[in-house]
């Protein structure tokens, strides 16, 4: 696991699920990616749609997605 390390060096920010109300670090490395890191459980469809395996970076809970377009739309998530 490097999250920390990826924490440290990819400039994310606070942004969190507003529907699950799970926090999420979240950082754009381009305006077509964006990393996402949980500091605990992740959201609950997205843990459901994984199985209870480990997920990759990608955020699949569409209201996350929602939430990460709004942060985007509000300045508070900017390619870094
Ligand atoms: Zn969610």
């Amino acid at each position: 696991m490097n999250e920390r390390r990826e924490y440290l060096e990819g400039g994310l920010v606070d942004v969190g699920c507003e529907t699950c109300g799970i926090p999420v670090r979240a950082g754009k490395k381009s305006t077509m990616q964006t990393s996402v890191q949980w500091s605990g459980p992740a959201c609950a469809r997205l843990a459901e749609a994984a199985g209870g395996r480990p997920t990759a970076l990608v955020p699949t809970c569409p209201h996350l997605r929602d939430s990460l377009d709004r942060a985007v739309r509000e300045g508070r998530l900017e390619v870094s």
